[in-house]
Parts: structure tokens; sequence; C-alpha cells
């Protein structure tokens, strides 16, 4: 109901003021709180391993290794809160993507093969021209949310 969200609007403001802004909309659902988000690096660490490309996947890597090195994603990945409460059943985007960027980050292997992910891909994106680095990314993004957010319908 609207006073509910205008009660919500109000709690965000007065504990988060640089989230909503005026007149805007409230999330429905606040995955992370603001306060849990941290924009650096939670530790200094060394550049992880190389990805190999079996074939005509470097779009994939590129989008892996931009996504590995986004401290905010990579720290909560890193921390495995996501899969320590997961409720998927089967697929996973989270998950997988958690086991991804810990593996590169924690291996002493120079690269890995970015296995999980391709084996995944079928699951969520129609392999078509090589090169495609957007619509992966796009396909992943959205793979990621959706695992979020289903399992959490009350
Ligand atoms: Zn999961």
């Amino acid at each position: 109901s609207s006073s509910y969200s205008h009660t919500v609007s109000t709690l965000l403001k007065h504990h988060f003021p640089a989230v909503v802004a005026e007149g805007m909309a409230p999330p429905q659902r606040i995955h992370l709180p603001p306060v849990k988000i941290h924009m650096e690096w939670q530790r200094r660490r060394r550049p992880g391993a190389g990805l190999y490309n079996p074939g005509t996947t470097c779009f994939v890597n590129a989008v892996l290794q931009c996504l590995t090195y986004t401290p905010p994603l990579a720290n909560y990945l890193l921390s495995r809160e996501h899969s320590s409460s997961c409720r998927q059943q089967g697929f996973c985007m989270m998950c997988i993507m958690e086991a991804h960027v810990n593996n590169v980050l924690h291996t002493s292997a120079s690269a890995i093969m970015p296995t999980a992910i391709i084996n995944a891909l079928p699951h969520y994106f129609k392999l078509g021209m090589p090169g495609d680095a957007y619509a992966f990314l796009h396909c992943t993004v959205t793979a990621m949310h959706r695992a979020c957010t289903s399992g959490h319908s009350e």
C-alpha cells in the first residue's frame, strides 16, 4: 500500500539519506544495506589468475575479469555470504560467480579455465556471435539479480 511504501521511504531516508532521492520510489527489497557495501577492497591482494580461452569465449573472460575486479561485488562474493544462506534449487548464478571469484583470487595458478561459467552458459545465455560482451554481461547480471530475488517471496 502507499502508506507502507511511505513508511519504508521515510525509514530509508532516515537511515540512508543518500540512497533515496526526493520523490523516488524506494526499492522493493534491499539485498544488502548500504552500510554493508564496501566500495574499497577489504584486503590488499595481488592480482588473481588469468583466464584460459577454450574457444571463442574471450568476451566471457573479459566480462568475468571486469566483475571480479569490481570491489563492492568482489568483497561481497569473497565473504561467501551469498552461498551460506542461498536457498536456490539447482542453478544459481550468484553461487557460480561466488565460486569463480574466490577461485580466481585465491588460486596460486597463473591462469585457470572458467569451466563452471562456460558450463553454465546454456542455462541463461545463448552462445551466439563471439565477442558479444554486452549481451553476456547483461545476461550475467540479470541472472545474478534473479538469483538474489527468487526464493524471497514474502
Ligand atoms: Zn546461490
